[in-house]
């Protein structure tokens, strides 16, 4: 459920209109819904409401001040990827006790930086990962609490580029290697063992998955508890999906069910990872019709947004949900049409012979579900400036990212001087 929908034929964003808001701020933009953003949280978190929950949001779904700022304010925390996802994450005003640092290539100086702040948890990726750490964690004395990522080898029945899980991916360590290096871990003194951690994919559609690898990460915490050693914590990852189109994602209840099913009686505090299941919905991507190009057997809409702005249609052959902003009259006719972006690449394409009624130039048209994995994931190829970002809440808005500017765009070079 989101809060864009059409009020007296004008697509809005709660009670904003989004041709004003395209007028006021330009096009293209990312629009984010705060109510959809609040009710999903609180959807997500209420599940877990009668246990000891940690729900830390993926920020690399969305890192915008805006929207990290919402999320803190409603109790959530962090999960992080790199040291600039830290300082975003406490600059939203989530507390390094709320933040949970992944990811397989953390340099000295990151954890460094994290062990300055006192973060809760470092998921730990390898055994490589684990010695750096101990010695960075012992150069200033302290300890480092952990979890070993474990990867449980079940297939997310996901798209490949955001499966995780699978003995073949750089994720996590093999749960029969994880033992061996759970003893190891024990025996560092800069070490401190608290917790396991399991992430398998994202997207996921099925429910089947998670119930494999929870299973498996539950029996796994039998192994280790059998060993002597302490776990506190279970961090079971993100990866719940969305509607972008067809598909039908498990609601949160049930996945709520199953890791409540597997995990309940551990006498852990719980940790989830939720990204796109926050933000996915509760962002859309406005942008103007610049060209309709007829061509020998295709019909081109060319809207001013681009595969720089939103690579996932791209990367992924993702698809997202395209609606006019202005409800066209019942009589506009309807036909399959390429909606391409201005970028000098062939696979800058939002929609491939999608069927559409056909916009004019200067229509605004909205890409739904964007608000994951969309502004972040944007960069400024072709030289064009990164857009600007707003907030709705209510019937007020506000511009959280600027638009860049080609003073800053131009800016960023240096001509060499060498003479
Ligand atoms: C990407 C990622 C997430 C979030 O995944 P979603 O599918 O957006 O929920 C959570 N944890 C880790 C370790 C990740 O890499």
């Amino acid at each position: 459920m989101d809060h864009f929908h059409y009020v007296n034929g004008v697509y809005h964003a709660e009670d904003v209109a989004l041709d004003a808001l395209a007028a006021q701020v330009g096009t293209p933009f990312y629009c984010y819904s705060t109510a959809t953003l609040t009710r999903h949280y609180k959807v997500f978190s209420g599940h877990f409401s009668d246990m000891d929950a940690k729900i830390c949001f993926a920020v690399k779904a969305n890192s915008n001040l805006g929207v990290l700022n919402t999320l803190s304010k409603l109790g959530c925390g962090a999960d992080v990827v790199s040291e600039g996802e830290i300082r975003l994450a406490m600059a939203a005003g989530i507390k390094p006790s709320d933040i949970v640092f992944s990811g397989v290539g953390k340099t000295a100086s990151e954890m460094a930086y994290a062990l300055d702040h006192n973060i809760f948890q470092f998921n730990v990726e390898s055994e490589p990962e684990l010695e750096l750490l101990n010695d960075v964690a012992l150069s200033k004395n302290t300890k480092a609490r952990i979890a070993v990522r474990v990867n449980p080898d079940v297939d997310p029945r996901t798209h490949a580029k955001i499966s995780t899980g699978q003995k073949e991916s750089k994720f996590g360590i093999a749960m029969p290697n994880a033992l061996p290096v759970y003893r190891y871990a024990s025996s560092l003194r800069g070490i401190d063992v608290q917790g396991v951690s399991v992430h398998i994919g994202s997207q996921l559609t099925n429910l089947e998955p998670f119930a494999q690898a929870f299973a498996r990460v539950r029996a796994f915490v039998g192994e280790l508890r059998a060993e002597g050693c302490t776990i506190k914590t279970l961090d079971l990852g993100g990866g719940l999906g969305i509607p972008y189109g067809q598909e039908e994602p498990p609601m949160p209840d049930v996945y709520a069910e199953i890791a409540k099913r597997e995990m309940k009686d551990l006498g852990c505090t719980l940790m989830f990872e939720p990204g796109r299941v926050l933000v996915g919905n509760a962002g859309i991507l406005v942008s103007r019709v610049v060209y309709v190009k007829k061509s020998t057997n295709r019909l081109f809409v060319i809207v001013d947004a681009a595969m720089n702005d939103l690579i996932r249609p791209t990367l992924y052959g993702a698809y997202h949900d395209i609606v006019p902003v202005i409800a066209p009259s019942g009589n506009a006719s309807t036909e399959l049409v390429d909606v391409v972006g201005p970028v000098c690449e062939t696979g800058d394409i939002f929609a491939e012979q999608r069927l559409l009624k056909v916009p004019a130039a200067g229509d605004l048209m909205v890409f739904r579900s964007a608000g994951a994995y969309g502004a972040v994931m944007s960069g400024t190829y072709n030289a064009r400036p990164l857009i600007a970002e707003v907030m709705v809440n209510g019937g007020k808005s506000a511009i959280v990212r600027p638009r860049q500017t080609y003073e800053d765009l131009v800016g960023r070079d240096v001509i060499p001087q060498w003479d």
